[in-house]
C-alpha cells in the first residue's frame, strides 16, 4: 500500500503576478497607469515569443502581490469567460475609497460597474480595456505602500491584490491543492469558497466559484493566462516543486524570467499556476527611479534588438 505523506507546503506567500492577455499595448497601458494608477515596472518581451510585449504593472519596485502583467497580442481573438479559469483579478484599495472609485472610473467611461456584497465586503466591479474582470475591495489595515507616482493620492490608491476569484466546475480538487498549498478554508457563502493564506505577502485570498454547468473559458484578449504565486527564494520555490512533484503534478522546471525564477504546473480545475521567487526582482536590470521605461531584452533575445524596437509598437507614457 503506498503511503501518502502529506507534506504540505509552507513556503506560498500568497499571490506574486497575474498575467493576462490583451490586444492592444498602448490601451493596456493607459489602462493600467492612467485608469488604475499603476506603475509600469517593465517593459519586456514575452520570453518564448519575443515579437509581443510583456508589461508589467505594480507598486513602486513590483513587489510580489502587487503585479499584473500582460501579454498585448495585437491579432489575438477576444476571449470568453466560463470555467476552468481566473474569473477576478481584485485590487485591495484603502478603507472610505470605493465612492472615489466610483466616481473615477464611471467619469472615466470605464464598462460595466457593479457593486456586489460577498464574504461581507462590497466590492466594486469593472472591466479592463478588453473585457478583462477586475473588482476593488477596501482591505482596512492593508499596510502595503501604493505607487505615489500617479495623480490618485494616497487614500485612494490600489495596495496590490486583495485576491483572485477562480472560475471552476469542481471545486473540490482546487480547494485540495490550495489547502496542500498551505490555505485554509476561511469562510463558504454559497458557490463560493474562500481560502486564505497565514502570514502572507497581503495577496492572500482565493475565492474558488463553483460554476457546474458553466461553459469552459475560451481563452483570448481579457483573459488570465497564469496566475503565480509567491515564493522567498529559489530553495524555496526547489521545496515547493518536490511536493508537488512527489503529489503526482506534472511541474515544468524550474525557468530563469530575469526577474524571478518560474515553475509551472496545469491544475486540475484548469487553470495554469506559477510558482515565482521574490528574488531578484525588477531593479535588477534598471534604477528605481527609470523602472519600465526602456525595452529591456532577456540576454537570450538581446540580438534582436534593432527589429523588435522596430516592430513592436511604440507605447507612449
Ligand atoms: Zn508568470
Amino acid at each position: 500500500m503506498p503511503s501518502v505523506v502529506w507534506s504540505m507546503i509552507k513556503q506560498i506567500q500568497g499571490l506574486h503576478h497575474i498575467t493576462s492577455l490583451a490586444s492592444d499595448a498602448q490601451e493596456n497601458n493607459g489602462f493600467f497607469t492612467e485608469v488604475l494608477g499603476l506603475r509600469r515596472v517593465k517593459k519586456t518581451v514575452n520570453f518564448d515569443r519575443p515579437d509581443v510585449y510583456h508589461l508589467y504593472y505594480g507598486d513602486e519596485i513590483g513587489t510580489p502581490g502587487s503585479v499584473m502583467t500582460y501579454f498585448p497580442i495585437p491579432d489575438i481573438s477576444k476571449g470568453h469567460a466560463g470555467t476552468g479559469e481566473v474569473g477576478t483579478s481584485v485590487f485591495s484599495v484603502p478603507e472610505g475609497s470605493l465612492p472615489y472609485w466610483e466616481d473615477r472610473l464611471e467619469g472615466l467611461g470605464i464598462e460595466e460597474l457593479t457593486k456586489t456584497v460577498r464574504f461581507g465586503e462590497t466590492r466594486l466591479g469593472f472591466r479592463g480595456s478588453d473585457g478583462d474582470g477586475f473588482a476593488l475591495v477596501e482591505q482596512p489595515g492593508d499596510a502595503r505602500a501604493p505607487w505615489a507616482g500617479s495623480d490618485i493620492g494616497n487614500d485612494f490608491a490600489l495596495r496590490g491584490f486583495h485576491s483572485a476569484t477562480f472560475r471552476v466546475k469542481d471545486a473540490d480538487a482546487t480547494a485540495e491543492l490550495l489547502r496542500f498549498m498551505g490555505y485554509e478554508l476561511a469562510e463558504n457563502e454559497s458557490n463560493h469558497q474562500r481560502f486564505r493564506i497565514a502570514g502572507g505577502n497581503g495577496a492572500d485570498i482565493i475565492d474558488i466559484s463553483s460554476m457546474p454547468t458553466a461553459n469552459d473559458a475560451e481563452q483570448g484578449s481579457g483573459s488570465v493566462h497564469h496566475i503565480a504565486f509567491s515564493v522567498k527564494d529559489r530553495q524555496a520555490q526547489l521545496d515547493v516543486r518536490e511536493a508537488l512533484v512527489d503529489t503526482g503534478y506534472s511541474v515544468t522546471p524550474v525557468i530563469d524570467r530575469d526577474y524571478f525564477w518560474a515553475i509551472y504546473f496545469r491544475t486540475p480545475g484548469g487553470i495554469f499556476f506559477e510558482v515565482a521567487t521574490d528574488e531578484p526582482g525588477f531593479d535588477r536590470d534598471e534604477d528605481t527611479a527609470h523602472l519600465g521605461e526602456a525595452l529591456k531584452l532577456p540576454s537570450q533575445h538581446a540580438h534582436l534588438r534593432e527589429k523588435l524596437e522596430r516592430d513592436l509598437p511604440p507605447i507612449a507614457g
